[in-house]
């Protein structure tokens, strides 16, 4: 298959690394250029512009920051796109913006999937991404074979932007759970209990998730480089919020999280690790729970 991949950052890279790898032609696009660079020692064509990789790929996929990045390089994309060609948004996008982008697209005759992932870089390295797919489902059957490259665990949501519905239900629950678990961790250690022997009994009780297991673990590893910045996790717990007033729904736990997580972002966190909030409770709590990993 032809694949124009545009956006190959911490996520966008390792996917398109992984096309790559399974036999397919893959051009590449970033406004910066040094993203696309391991790409092009591994065999893929560095485009200079949107309009020769668009017109030269069966199947464009977008890996973007959000929604202003995708509809701006969508509408460009799609200009120089005909019928028969596949437009796949693979970014944490708004599910009116993607469903916006799909008429566009129709218009010309061009299918078009909203197909956001989860499972972070590791998972896109490894390519065992949960990647949830809204459009066409005709559509979404002839291009499996190619989310299987990408992703281990493969889901036909409903139409399109019900792939970002279910994405951002699911970020919100794991960030407000992220925010908790480092609180826990902080009261628990200032209240005298090792938070390593804390880590292990939530571990096995009822307050688990795979968010306390892994998200812990680095916490008290103190391996917080950033995979996951707090600006990302601004952005998709403001969609989510969005999405609530969009269909009438009052939520009270997520936006305490949203208003956490953009107090952390304008406070120098912006570029961190969501993990990595902790050290400002550490520091308010007069103690340390990260690099007390003993085990
Ligand atoms: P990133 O910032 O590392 O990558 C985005 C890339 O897009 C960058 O290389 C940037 O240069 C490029 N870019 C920006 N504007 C562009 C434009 N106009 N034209 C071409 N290239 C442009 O971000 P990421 O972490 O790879 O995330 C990408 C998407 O995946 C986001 O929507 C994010 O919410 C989502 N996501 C991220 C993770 C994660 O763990 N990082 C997990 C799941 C989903």
């Amino acid at each position: 298959m032809k694949v124009g991949f545009i956006g190959t950052g911490n996520m966008g890279g390792p996917m398109a690394a992984n096309i790559l790898a399974a036999g397919n032609e893959v051009r590449v696009y970033d406004t910066n250029t040094s993203a696309t660079e391991t790409l092009e020692e591994a065999g893929a064509v560095r485009c200079e512009d949107l309009l020769s990789l668009a017109s030269n790929s069966e199947i464009v996929i977008l890996s973007l920051p959000g929604p202003p990045e995708v509809d701006a390089v969508a509408s460009e994309a799609l200009e120089s796109m005909s019928a028969g060609q596949t437009l796949v948004d693979m970014s944490t996008n708004s599910p009116a913006v993607v469903k916006r982008i799909a008429m566009r697209a129709q218009t010309k005759g061009v299918g078009f999937l909203d197909a956001p992932v989860s499972g972070g870089v590791r998972g896109a390295r490894q390519g065992t991404l949960a990647i949830m797919v809204g459009g066409d489902k005709s559509l979404y059957d002839s291009l499996e074979p190619l989310f299987g490259v990408m992703g281990a665990n493969l889901f036909h949501v409903g139409e399109v932007g019900a792939g970002n519905v279910a994405k951002l239900v699911n970020n919100m629950l794991a960030f407000s759970v992220m925010m908790s678990n480092a609180e826990a961790l902080v009261l628990g250690a200032k209240a005298g209990v090792d938070p390593n022997v804390l880590w292990n009994i939530v571990r096995t009780s009822s307050g688990n998730s795979m968010t306390w297991e892994g998200g812990g673990r680095a916490i008290l590893r103190d391996r917080l480089a950033p995979m996951f910045t707090v600006d990302l996790a601004c952005k998709d717990i403001g969609l989510a919020t969005d999405l609530a007033r969009e269909v009438g729904v009052d939520l009270t736990m997520i936006p305490t999280a949203e208003r956490l997580l953009k107090d952390f972002q304008a406070s120098g966190f912006a570029k961190e690790d969501v993990l990595a909030t902790v050290k400002a409770l550490e520091e308010a709590a007069g103690v340390t729970v990260r690099g007390t990993w003993d085990q």
